[in-house]
């Protein structure tokens, strides 16, 4: 059997949406982005959300919003994914890598060891879509208000360090009974590829600022910002009469296109309706066998607060090396099963090390690391292949341990 880790789920819902776009005689941003940002908001409940061409422009537009830049900190997990770490030094930012718990998200004490008079924001990781301990990092950004040093309008409006989440795994989770998007002053999805909802590339930009701020008018903003800062869009200029624009500020080109919107349109609906249960259905199947293996780690996906978007089922093994783990990996790969590993821990990866992170530093991200294999998870999977996947890992468990 092959089994591949994360195709596309393409129905033919999105193809027809898609071919909707093309033949409307508009392909980028117009009412397609302008739905899906619709989409989003009715779902996870959001007052205003920003589509852009990916999650990590819009991490980078999230802090070029509240002017951060040169000179600050941001204080970020060491166990993600490097886009994270990327926004924060595109602005000009300097990222700064704290360890993780056991269940793979940023740790609060360590959030608090590393926060100086330099911190601008934090940027708490749904890893795996299991959502962070948003209330307790909320409450610590209030607590350490005396150590904020505001340097600019927007900074001295909110007066405190701002969370912006990197949901890119987490739409559809839940904290508290709150959807993820709810949960930060700026929550950022992924519709990359592999993503629970695609549009092929892509992200969004979920706004929840607090009072005083106007949703309505920072939307407004970083809608004009995401296109060059330009007084009118494409969309409006093609009106007959609507020629004459203005700049007016040094924005970026992050707009998300019509055509990519349309796979969204058509996904997230049916992502809401059913591939989220088909997931969580994946999930307890994958649960209910590993629970029975003395070897096995399992993941979080339910408690009395959490609930996960299940992008990733995150199994560890017990007192393993991470040579042992590769080993594994390799018997599951040549049994035709594609797996994983999510992440390598920054300070692993070259450009970090060279920045002067070490691994040592970090040693539950290393611990997570070591013993941890993605199995796949997507609607298209079958019971037989399910079945084929669990036991295939453990064959290579069994035999690899002894
Ligand atoms: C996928 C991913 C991103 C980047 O998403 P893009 O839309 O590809 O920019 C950021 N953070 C995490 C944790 C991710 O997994």
């Amino acid at each position: 059997m092959k089994i591949p880790f994360s195709p596309p789920y393409i129905s033919q819902a999105v193809i027809n949406e898609v071919t909707d776009a093309l033949k409307s005689g508009w392909i980028t941003t117009g009412p397609k982005v302008k739905k899906l940002e619709d989409l989003v908001c009715q779902h996870v409940g959001a007052p205003n959300t920003l589509c852009v061409n990916s999650a990590t422009s819009g991490l980078m537009l999230a802090l070029k919003w509240y002017d951060i830049g040169p000179g600050d900190e941001v204080i970020i997990p060491a166990y993600t994914y490097a886009a994270t770490a990327l926004a924060v030094m595109h602005v000009g930012a300097t990222p700064i890598m704290v360890d993780v718990n056991d269940d793979f998200n940023i740790s609060v004490s360590a959030i608090e060891k590393a926060i100086t008079n330099k911190t601008k924001a934090i940027i708490p990781v749904d890893i795996a879509g299991w959502p962070c301990d948003y209330d307790e990092i909320l409450e610590l950004t209030h607590k350490k208000k005396s150590h904020f040093n505001p340097e600019s309008d927007k900074q001295q409006l909110l007066n405190r360090i701002i969370t912006i989440a990197d949901s890119a795994h987490a739409i559809g989770a839940k904290y508290k009974n709150r959807h993820i998007g709810l949960t930060a002053d700026i929550t950022v999805f992924s519709f990359h590829a592999v993503k629970n909802i695609t549009t092929a590339e892509g992200g969004a930009i979920c706004l929840n600022l607090p009072k005083p701020f106007d949703n309505q008018k920072e939307y407004n903003y970083l809608r004009c910002f995401s296109l060059n800062g330009q007084t009118k869009d494409a969309f409006t200029k093609s009106k007959a009469g609507g020629w004459k624009y203005d700049i007016i500020y040094p924005g970026m080109k992050i707009n998300m296109p019509d055509v990519l919107a349309a796979i969204g349109v058509a996904q997230l609906p049916e992502y809401f309706s059913n591939i989220l249960e088909k997931r969580e259905h994946i999930y307890s199947y994958y649960q209910d066998y590993f629970k029975t293996k003395s070897w096995a780690i399992l993941p979080n996906y339910k408690s009395n607060d959490k609930v996960s978007s299940c992008h990733l089922y995150t199994l560890r093994i017990k007192d393993i090396t991470e040579e042992q783990r590769d080993a594994i990996i390799d018997f599951i790969s040549k049994e035709g099963v594609s797996v994983n590993v999510h992440f390598q821990p920054l300070p692993m990866l070259t450009l970090f090390k060279e920045m002067g992170y070490n691994i040592a530093d970090f040693p539950i991200a290393y611990a997570n690391f070591r013993s941890e294999i993605s199995l796949p998870i997507y609607p298209q999977l079958t019971e037989q292949e399910l079945k084929y996947i669990v036991d295939t890992v453990n064959n290579a468990v069994e035999s690899c341990l002894c």
